[in-house]
């Protein structure tokens, strides 16, 4: 078989069960094509094959005494700011460019625990700020439908990764859209969980009360496959919930009879790009045509003030976070100075690249004294009323569908200089963050060769909707088989 780089997990899972082929094969065959295809992408970071085969080796070894898990001996990547020991972790900052962790990841270790193989590790935009990948202190990522267009961001590298087949599966992390929007972007699967349902120890923290880990797909069903291994409590995370975890297959049911869907009429509006509205648009009556009850009067008035209340919370949680990088504890530290205080300076000036400081100057402003009750304080009030308008919405309706992104992919360079444009990138994918719920982005059209998302939203916990909506969608259509011509 000279295709299987090209498998889903469930259908390599069968393969692997059935001795007909071996993880070993999988991995070369997945290296192999990852090489093929990096030259014109770029999606990664650091591939770690030596420790892929041998994680491989054992895998194999498991699974000729029976013992496997779906995940077992089937090749991943990791975006780069998951915590992976022995193993560079960059967050595609100069800051952390030589960064080895002492230690992996909760999801690492848990990937590790079913002997998963990983790959390696995916470019992002520098410590997950913005949409477009761009903001890498390495390189871009480019889109593998286009590649003179941006593959979206900040998870791009993991998206790009998945639909360009050089990775069965991925894992992103999600504060505003970073999971959904380059899912997307790439005709991939991304799922953000539920806030709390996946433990974020060895995430490197952006925005602690945002950021999410969440599996990047091919299917809805290998979507399920990953949130079964990675969800749970984690006493390293005390903001993870003990919710028992259920078996997310159980979700995957084909019809959609008796699920009440509202199509908040704010995601419609304003900015919308016609071939995003019109393709969403008729993937809603799909849904509809499945036996979904869809409401396209529902409303989330409050919407409008999701992204400044981002643009506050977001940034003062990242200039707190980012004050560990000091150039004494880890990471880059710049020597050719005469004291402690111009050293700091000099390490964070040569460090972080603009969008950072662009953050770390914007949160530190609003938690100064005098500005925080103007800016923090009442963002996070609009939080708690943008919350509370979710919980009503979700009293009437089951899910909510919106469009994944305003517009298609757009090119290289083209707002990577107008910060205001590329903040607009989110404005779909913000408002779940800060509400904290569970969205998932799945393919749901094309337009001038360039793909389409689709966003389900559910109620907290019950990423098992958002799921068997995605899946009934999926079995009807067939935009998810496509492939880039790269
Ligand atoms: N694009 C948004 C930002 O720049 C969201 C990023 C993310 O989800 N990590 O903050």
């Amino acid at each position: 078989m000279d295709d299987i780089h090209q498998l889903t997990i469930s259908q390599a899972h069968r393969l692997l069960q059935e001795r007909k082929t071996s993880s070993v094969e999988l991995t070369k065959a997945s290296l192999r094509h990852l090489h093929e295809v990096e030259d014109k992408v770029h999606a990664c970071v650091t591939v770690s094959e030596d420790a892929a085969l041998r994680q491989a080796e054992e895998a194999d070894e498991a699974i000729s005494t029976g013992t496997t898990n779906p995940l077992t001996g089937i090749p991943a990547l990791v975006k780069d700011n998951m915590c992976t020991e022995g193993i560079k972790t960059t967050c595609s900052s100069r800051i952390l460019e030589d960064f080895v962790p002492p230690y992996d990841a909760t999801v690492i270790e848990k990937l590790k625990a079913h002997k998963a193989v990983i790959l390696g590790k995916t470019n992002m935009d520098e410590f997950a700020m913005g949409s477009s990948t761009e903001h890498s202190a390495f390189f871009p990522t480019r889109n593998p439908w286009d590649l003179d267009c941006v593959p979206g961001g900040s998870s791009g590298g993991s998206c790009v990764a998945v639909a360009a087949d050089a990775a069965v599966y991925a894992l992103g992390s999600d504060t505003g859209g970073s999971i959904r929007q380059p899912a997307g972007f790439c005709s991939v699967v991304g799922l953000k969980p539920t806030y709390g349902r996946v433990s974020r120890f060895g995430l490197v923290a952006f925005a602690s009360s945002l950021d999410q880990i969440g599996p990047i797909t091919k299917t809805v069903a290998d979507s399920a496959l990953v949130m079964n291994v990675i969800a749970g409590h984690d006493p390293r995370d005390s903001t993870s919930v003990s919710n028992p975890v259920p078996d997310y297959t159980e979700a995957l049911i084909p019809d959609l009879k008796n699920v009440r869907i509202g199509i908040p009429q704010e995601y419609f509006v304003e900015g919308i790009q016609d071939e995003v509205r019109i393709s969403v648009q008729a993937a809603i009556k799909k849904l509809g045509e499945l036996g979904a009850k869809i409401d396209w009067e529902a409303s989330l008035p409050h919407t409008k003030y999701a992204l400044a209340a981002y643009y506050i919370v977001a940034p003062s949680e990242a200039s707190a976070n980012l004050a560990r990088y000091d150039g004494v504890k880890y990471g880059f530290s710049y020597q050719d100075t005469r004291n402690m205080w111009q050293a700091m300076e000099k390490t964070k000036q040569y460090g972080f690249g603009d969008e950072v400081k662009r953050r770390i100057m914007l949160g530190t402003y609003a938690l100064s004294a005098g500005y925080y009750d103007a800016y923090y304080l009442k963002a996070q009030k609009v939080r708690t009323l943008i919350r509370w308008e979710f919980d009503q919405a979700f009293e009437k309706y089951d899910a909510l569908v919106t469009p994944t992104s305003p517009t298609l992919p757009f090119k290289i360079g083209e707002k990577v200089d107008d910060p205001m444009q590329m903040y607009l990138s989110d404005v779909c994918t913000l408002p779940i963050n800060i509400a904290g719920v569970p969205a998932i982005s799945i393919p749901a059209g094309f337009a001038n060769g360039l793909p389409i998302g689709m966003q389900i939203i559910g109620k907290p916990f019950d990423e098992e909707t958002v799921l068997h909506i995605a899946f009934a969608y999926e079995q009807a259509t067939d935009w998810h088989n496509r492939k880039p011509p790269v």
